[in-house]
């Protein structure tokens, strides 16, 4: 079964065929074959990825990206305390809006959808509060691509005792770093992003002895992280209620083609390419990019929209569709942009025919050309 089209989204995205084909086969929640054999060798497998250090511990999590996010916010801060974030974009905001939803005190810095945080207001804000407890960052924000200062913001909220969590849901996989040496208590990803697996659950990485600290401070039955955890922890991983298995599985065969293409490292170079080839050759073709580029990051680029006044967004994504390829509408809200993401399976001569297929695409040049 091949794809009609080529997602380029940041996530779910283009998967290969055999993680797809890994789906074709129906599994017992409580086989050894299911939880000792896929499961807890995934777990492993995560934690591996993450870092070389000792004391991190792994828990998948059922649902979207989000509610992985969410059971972490919900689990890691306990009734006193209290939760700052970066928000420099919609998954800063929203997990802003999800301490919100918790009742959970929230000191937001807000450097604007295409700045980084200014250091000195974060380092304030963590002087000025002891009732800060947590600090929240995205590591890239998939709003507009961003990549985020995190080795910076950890150091800051660790020189002030605060427990650190990162999302990295869209970078985890696609770029190197590790968790141990950032001092980062809870990351969190999900199956659908850089691992290239599909969409079902998210999983958090943290250090054991934070996980422990959970233990009861849930605000959520099914997003209760420690109890996740433990019953994974206690069963050889077992999920406590039922687990996305076909998911799961398709994750496991897309670890081993994570280490088939030669790590982290590799992916981030296969990845690199896409959005170096892609930036050089929209810019050929007359588009420009939100950001600069010292703020660009593998994973997805934003474009301002075509000035023109015959442009529409939906004509251009359907035109594209066409030709074989799905791009993303954009999220920033103070700027009229497209996004193009460059993760999953997909490779620098998918781009190069991209960036034909776009040109082919201009339509609104077209029209001007008539006239
Ligand atoms: C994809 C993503 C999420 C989670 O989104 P879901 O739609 O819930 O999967 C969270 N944060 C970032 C930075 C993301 O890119």
């Amino acid at each position: 079964m091949k794809n009609e089209y080529l997602l380029l989204t940041p996530g779910p995205l283009s998967t290969s065929e055999s993680v797809r084909e890994a789906m074709l086969k129906d599994w017992c929640t409580w086989d050894d074959d299911y939880n000792k054999e896929i499961v807890e060798v995934i777990r492993t497998k995560l934690v591996n990825l993450a870092t070389q250090q000792q004391g991190y511990t792994s828990v998948l999590m059922q649902g979207s990206g989000t509610a992985s996010v969410e059971a972490t916010i919900g689990s890691a801060i306990d009734k006193n305390g209290k939760l700052l974030v970066i928000d420099n974009g919609a998954y800063g905001a929203r997990i802003a809006q999800i301490a919100d939803y918790l009742n959970i005190p929230c000191h937001v810095v807000s450097p604007g959808e295409t700045s980084r945080p200014n250091l000195n207001k974060v380092e304030t804000a963590l002087a000025s509060d002891p009732t800060i407890s947590h600090v929240a960052i995205v590591h890239c924000e998939t709003t507009t691509g961003m990549l985020n200062p995190i080795k910076d913001v950890a150091e800051l909220a660790k020189r002030h005792n605060k427990t650190v969590i990162l999302d990295a849901m869209s970078s985890f996989g696609g770029i190197p770093m590790d968790i141990g040496e950032l001092d980062i208590d809870f990351m969190i990803s999900s199956a659908n992003k850089c691992i290239q697996g599909v969409p079902g659950f998210g999983f958090v990485i943290a250090k054991q002895s934070e996980l422990e600290k959970c233990k009861g401070r849930a605000r959520s039955l099914s997003l209760d992280l420690y109890d996740q955890w433990h019953c994974m922890e206690a069963n050889h991983g077992k999920w406590r209620f039922t687990s996305p298995t076909h998911t799961v599985r398709a994750f496991y065969q897309a670890l081993l083609e994570l280490e088939q293409e030669g790590g982290i490292e590799a992916r981030h170079q296969r990845y690199q390419t896409n959005q170096k080839t892609l930036v050089k050759g929209m810019r050929s073709l007359g588009f420009e990019t939100l950001l600069s580029d010292d703020l660009h990051s593998p994973i997805i680029t934003s474009f301002y929209s075509p000035t023109d006044e015959t442009y529409q967004f939906k004509t251009f994504y359907h035109s594209l569709k066409e030709k074989g390829f799905v791009i993303y509408p954009g999220k920033v809200s103070n700027a009229d942009c497209f996004r193009i993401g460059n993760i999953g399976e997909v490779y620098p001569e998918d781009i190069e025919r991209l960036i034909v297929a776009i040109g082919q695409s201009m339509y609104w040049k077209q029209a001007e050309l008539v006239a």
